[in-house]
């Protein structure tokens, strides 16, 4: 615990923590000795970890990214933080994040971007992925020894591809989303970011598990995931959809691919292709289906009940709504509240937000059809490795696509994970993408495990 708070300081340069919090994490060190003296230890006893600032953690600043939550302090713990401290974890900060999880390359934050330990080739900046990118980046860099992350459409496995770790998004409902701040509530779903496939089967075992408090958590009895890595997948049918073969997909992101189908067919599993035929309408639908949550779940910070409140000088109480929510937001949740409010608003409710919801569904089917052929489905994780910081920001369009491969898996609420493998031209690491039917993390986790 020590050496990982010594290296926290060392790293500040990375802007990877929104606030750091040493104490509590050696409390932990300690509360672990005795237990590991007295033949106690927990699964996670001692374990110095980063928790992303989406999650509430009592008595400690929490604010999601946003100047709207600037000062909010929770008198309560989130289930899965609290599941992790529970299990013996230790907390060394809170790591910075896309706005409200909105982003894929950590530029939105309130408390500024953050650094991907990688560098590119002439020594350039990186963007460490996103929105969980402070979660990425301090496991990358190795100054926690796990974190958590959240994925509403790719957010742990876009930003573990660009930084060389694994990142684990659950089937949703696996972990609760109780005390962690909501983006689109029908697709939020936390999930560990770790060194590897082990250390992401562990940590999820801790933060999974059914809550009362939510009313989408899964009352079904938790696998012991870790037991699920034996590294035997002879037989399996891994399928490779031809959907995601999309126009401008780079050569070398095409050539990891295919390495990444041999790796598991050498290992003796079977590839088959498969077809999932509106994939191209994914992203357009979670794009109107994201932001409409968003923009209903964002209608909470009215400045009366949490965090920032700007009083104009002789304002009524909207002038007091109005000023808070411009001084507030960043400019990205801006654009989510627009199009979530134009989408949900009568008129036009149901040529987006209805078809949206329809499309959904078929998206969801091409699944369910598919799972008859196959057991995991192969992807890339995303259509290129980390871009230089600042590179997409004016362009929300091209910064969306980096999620093309993710969101599917998203909106179908199916568990998915970015493993690390191989480096692109520079050298920077590139992620395989691995889509398992609904409840089966076993059967994902050990096939992550045989590609590793
Ligand atoms: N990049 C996507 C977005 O901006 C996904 C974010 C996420 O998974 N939280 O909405």
């Amino acid at each position: 615990t020590q050496a990982h708070i010594a290296a926290v300081e060392g790293a500040r340069e990375l802007n990877a923590f929104t606030v750091e919090t040493p104490e509590l994490a050696l409390a932990a060190a300690e509360t672990a000795d005795r237990a590991l003296a007295d033949g106690a230890a927990k699964p996670l006893s001692g374990i110095p970890l980063g928790i992303k600032d989406l999650f509430c953690t009592e008595g400690v600043e929490s604010t999601a990214g946003s100047n709207i939550l600037r000062g909010f302090t929770p008198q309560y713990e989130s289930t899965v933080s609290a599941n992790l401290l529970a299990d013996g974890a230790g907390m060394l900060g809170k790591l910075n994040m896309d706005e409200f999880a909105m982003g894929s390359s950590n530029e939105t934050s309130a408390w500024g971007n953050v650094i991907n330990p990688w560098r590119g080739a002439k020594g350039e900046t990186l963007v460490p992925g996103g929105s969980s990118g402070g979660s990425s980046a301090a496991v990358a860099a190795r100054i926690v020894a796990a974190a958590t992350g959240t994925d509403t459409g790719g957010s742990i496995r876009q930003p573990a591809a660009f930084t060389g770790i694994t990142g684990f998004k659950p089937t949703y409902g696996r972990c609760s989303r109780w005390g962690t701040v909501a983006f689109a509530s029908s697709l939020d779903q936390a999930g560990p970011m770790a060194r590897d496939v082990r250390d992401c089967a562990i940590m999820l075992r801790s933060m999974a598990g059914f809550d009362p408090k939510d009313s989408t958590s899964l009352d079904l009895p938790l696998p012991d995931f870790e037991a699920a890595l034996t590294g035997d997948i002879k037989g399996r049918r891994i399928g490779i959809p031809k959907e995601y073969t999309i126009d401008g997909i780079p050569a070398e992101i095409e050539a990891l691919w295919s390495k990444g189908a041999d790796m598991l067919r050498d290992a003796g599993a079977e590839i088959v292709e498969i077809s999932l035929p509106h994939t191209k309408y994914a992203l357009p639908t979670y794009y109107i289906i994201a932001p409409a949550e968003a923009s209903s779940n964002l209608a909470r910070y009215d400045g009366v009940r949490y965090g920032l409140r700007e009083t104009p000088d002789g304002g009524n109480l909207i002038d007091m709504y109005e000023a808070t929510r411009s001084a507030g937001f960043g400019d990205e949740v801006k654009r989510r509240i627009m199009i979530g409010t134009y989408v949900l608003s009568a008129g036009y409710y149901d040529a987006y937000y209805l078809q949206a919801q329809k499309v959904r569904t078929l998206i969801k089917q091409d699944f369910d059809r598919a799972f008859e052929q196959c057991d995991v489905i192969l992807t890339p994780t995303a259509p290129s490795a980390a871009f230089a910081a600042g590179s997409k920001s004016d362009d929300p369009i091209a910064m969306y696509l980096n999620d093309v491969f993710c969101v599917p898996a998203s909106l179908a609420g199916l568990p998915a994970m970015s493993v690390p493998a191989g480096a692109d031209k520079d050298g920077l690491p590139l992620g395989l993408h691995l889509i398992g039917n609904a409840l089966e993390e076993e059967g994902l986790f050990n096939a992550g495990y045989a590609l590793e």
